[in-house]
């Protein structure tokens, strides 16, 4: 067997965490065993590498405007903002598709009267680790997060929006870990 041929198996090792390689040294083995390596990887994950663009409304954008949002978007949960896309509330489909059930104009009602309010908005940030924002999702059954900055303003604490975070982005996430494609930035901390 040449030693080209092992190079990628060892390099796998390595990615695991189960072999440590050093110029001059070689390989040697990290005494850790693979579990204890994948479970590393996935508690690296951060939320700054797997995060979308955000999908933002005002609060008095029509409820028909933000279905037409959704669809454009194609996404299913919309953040309500205000100036300096400061975090004011959520919509989700759900709670547009109840709201089209009853006999109100869509084209007058905004979506301030039927989105859940700041301060019961579940949040995460970039530097969050991806599972602790997936336990939120699930922990709190909701489709997503805002990816938000805190910012302090006349000595109040006020979250900006800066990202989204859904489920589509955790299940990417799975997805890359099982093609053992483990995230750009998983590894500066
Ligand atoms: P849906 O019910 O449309 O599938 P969700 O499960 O995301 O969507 O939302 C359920 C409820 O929770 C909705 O009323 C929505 O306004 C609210 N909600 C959605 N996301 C959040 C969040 N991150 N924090 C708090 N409440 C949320």
């Amino acid at each position: 067997m040449t030693r080209a041929s092992l190079r990628p198996d060892l390099a796998f090792l390595t990615q695991l965490g189960i072999l440590g390689a050093r110029p001059r040294v070689g390989y040697y083995y990290a005494g850790k065993n693979p579990y204890q390596g994948m479970l590393e990887k996935i508690m690296n994950l951060r939320v700054r590498d797997f995060f979308s663009v955000p999908v933002a409304v005002s609060e008095h954008t029509t409820i028909y405007d933000a279905i037409v949002a959704l669809f454009v978007n194609d996404v299913g949960t919309l953040f309500v903002v205000g100036e300096g896309q400061i975090l004011e509330g959520i919509v989700s489909r759900k709670d547009l598709l109840k709201i089209t059930l009853g006999k109100c104009n869509l084209n007058q009602m905004p979506v301030g009267v039927i989105m859940t309010r700041m301060p019961n908005i579940v949040t995460t940030t970039m530097e969050e680790s991806l599972w602790t924002a997936a336990r939120k999702i699930t922990s709190h059954e909701v489709d997503a997060l805002p990816v938000v900055k805190k910012i302090v303003k006349d000595n109040q604490e006020i979250l900006k929006v800066v990202g989204r975070l859904s489920k589509t982005n955790i299940t990417k996430a799975y997805v890359d870990l099982g093609l053992g494609k483990l995230g750009k930035g998983e590894n500066e901390n």
